[in-house]
């Protein structure tokens, strides 16, 4: 009997602990670079704003660094943190700047913030400025994974060879 009740303590123990991680991860998100909403405002332009602040969706095909293969790293365009780098790129021909991976630890995945993030959403793991999202549909022979990207959300730096 006395099993049975530490077990349903621990239970209960676990229900709440898990709620309350919920919250704790909600407010823990925070982010290197953070701003109000007017300095993000007069700092991005509209389409900007509107895809790493608002975390919405430009128009397919409407980047131009959809078809951009030369070499280099793709920065955030709202705080320059490097996130993805030329040779991970690839045509999916979604219309979006697609790569088979980010460098690693400069993009954060999903959680419920403010901004509605779904599982599935990637963001700028310095300023939380969304990008895009990751589906299991990518190239099978690197990683399976495909990054849709935001061209707007990124600033594309030439290497220099
Ligand atoms: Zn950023």
């Amino acid at each position: 009997m006395r099993k049975i009740i530490s077990l349903f303590v621990l239970a209960l123990f676990f229900s709440c602990n898990s709620s309350a991680q919920k919250n704790e991860t909600k407010e823990k998100e925070t982010f290197a670079v953070t701003k109000t909403d007017k300095e993000w405002k007069e700092q991005l332009t509209e389409k900007q704003y509107y895809v790493l602040r608002e975390a919405g969706t430009e128009r397919p095909f409407s980047s131009a660094l959809n078809k951009n293969y030369e070499k280099g790293v793709y920065h955030c365009a709202a705080c320059d943190t490097p996130l993805f780098k030329s040779e991970h790129k690839f045509d999916s021909g979604t219309g979006w700047p697609s790569f088979d991976r980010e460098i690693e630890g400069n993009v954060a995945y999903g959680t419920d913030n403010k901004l509605g993030y779904s599982r599935d959403e990637e963001h700028c793991a310095t300023c939380g400025g969304h990008l895009g999202h990751i589906f299991n549909d990518g190239p099978k022979e690197t990683t399976g994974k495909r990054h849709c990207i935001n061209g707007v959300a990124l600033k594309f730096v030439p290497s220099e060879e």
